[in-house]
C-alpha cells in the first residue's frame, strides 16, 4: 500500500522541479520549426505586387481545390493573376502549392494564429496574401 503511494509522490516531486512543458499562451508563443506550414503569403516584386506569374500550377496541384485564379496576359506576353484566392477553410496545409510554384511566389509562413468569426473572412485574396508576408509586417 505504501509503495505505490511513495512512487506517486516521487513522480510528483520530480515533475515539480522539472522544466514545465506548458507555456502561458497567448502571452508566450512557441517558436515554430523552419518548415512549419502556417498561413499562406505572397512574395512581392519590386512594384509591390505579387511575383506570381499566373501559371496555374498551384491550382492544378492543390488536392483540396481551394485555390481560384483568373490569369491575364499583358501585351508583352507577361502573365499576372487578375484574381487569386485561397479558401483556407478547405486548405489542408499540405504545402504542395508552394512546392509547385516555379517562381516561389506563394509560400506558407509561420503564422498559426488564424481565426475569425465569419467563414468569408478566412478566404485570402491577393491583397491579404501580400499583407501576410512576414517581411511586410
Ligand atoms: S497548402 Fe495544399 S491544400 Fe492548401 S492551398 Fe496549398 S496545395 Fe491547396
Ligand atoms: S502562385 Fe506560383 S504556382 Fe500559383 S499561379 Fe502563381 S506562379 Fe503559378
Amino acid at each position: 500500500m505504501i509503495i505505490p503511494l511513495l512512487k506517486g509522490l516521487r513522480l510528483t516531486f520530480t515533475r515539480l522541479f522539472s522544466r514545465p512543458v506548458t507555456i502561458q499562451y497567448p502571452e508566450q508563443k512557441r517558436e515554430v520549426a523552419p518548415r512549419w506550414r502556417g498561413v499562406h503569403y505572397f512574395e512581392g516584386n519590386e512594384k509591390g505586387d505579387t511575383c506570381c506569374v499566373a501559371c496555374g500550377l498551384c491550382v492544378t496541384i492543390c488536392p483540396s481545390q481551394c485555390i481560384r485564379l483568373v490569369a491575364r496576359e499583358l501585351e508583352g506576353g507577361e502573365r499576372y493573376p487578375e484574381f487569386y484566392e485561397i479558401n483556407t477553410v478547405r486548405c489542408i496545409y499540405c504545402g504542395y502549392c508552394a512546392e509547385a510554384c516555379p517562381v516561389n511566389a506563394i509560400k506558407l509562413g509561420g503564422n498559426y494564429e488564424f481565426v475569425d468569426y465569419r467563414r468569408d473572412d478566412l478566404v485570402l485574396d491577393k491583397e491579404r496574401l501580400l499583407a501576410n508576408n512576414p517581411q511586410e509586417v
